[in-house]
């Protein structure tokens, strides 16, 4: 895909993520990787007025090309990137329901099969972190090992892919589970799968793709 049309996907991507109640205003933030560095969108900008090119363009040194200033965040997606190569698409969202959990600090543990769609049998809770702070982005890395999705403590969620459809469908997929989770707390202890469930459960999304 070329970088315009990168820059397209990228935009709409971030409208998405408002209209499928992932975020409000300006929150949140979307990139794409590309070439040796990746596109993000700008900071302050309202995703219904941002143009393709008012997306930023950043190498891996944290050097910002174009008019517009990155996400405050783009040094979680940078060293994502940097770190994860299967990782091409990352969406942060303030999401009510994963940003509720993550201001408790609860990781979701493994209450409902789908958990493994994040890559694991359980969504962990990175430890908080002033937003934009090389820190917060070391606490990221380390709640995403092994993981396509993380939340961030009192902050709210990550969700990383190889494709921005792929991410955005995650981040939804996350949001769903820890709405589920919430609504289950509020009634009673969950009951959580045991460990060799969820291995089966890795195994078969691993050999037949994620059920949607
Ligand atoms: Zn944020």
């Amino acid at each position: 895909m070329d970088e315009l049309a990168l820059r397209e996907e990228i935009v709409a991507t971030a409208i998405a993520m408002n209209a499928r109640g992932l975020n409000r205003g300006k929150s949140g933030n979307v990139s794409a990787r590309v070439g040796a560095g990746f596109l993000v969108t700008p900071t302050g900008l309202a995703y219904e007025s941002m143009r393709p090119e008012d997306v930023v363009a950043m190498t891996q040194d944290g050097t910002a090309r174009g008019s517009r200033r990155p996400s405050s965040e783009w040094r979680f997606h940078r060293d994502i990137y940097a770190g994860r190569s299967e990782v091409a698409a990352i969406v942060h969202a303030h999401s009510p329901f994963a940003t509720t959990l993550a201001c408790l600090g609860r990781d979701i543990p493994a209450f409902h099969y789908m958990i493994a769609v994040a890559g694991g049998s359980d969504i962990r809770c990175a430890p908080y972190a002033t937003f934009g702070t090389q820190e917060l982005s070391d606490h990221a890395l380390r709640a995403l090992e092994g993981r396509k999705a993380c939340l961030l403590a009192n902050h709210g969620m990550i969700a990383v892919a190889a494709t921005l459809t792929d991410a955005l469908a995650l981040a939804v997929e996350v949001e769903a589970l820890a709405e589920q989770y919430w609504r289950a707390l509020q009634i009673g202890d969950p009951k959580l799968l045991p460990d060799t469930e969820m291995a089966i459960v890795l195994e078969k999304f691993r050999t037949y793709g994620q059920p949607r």
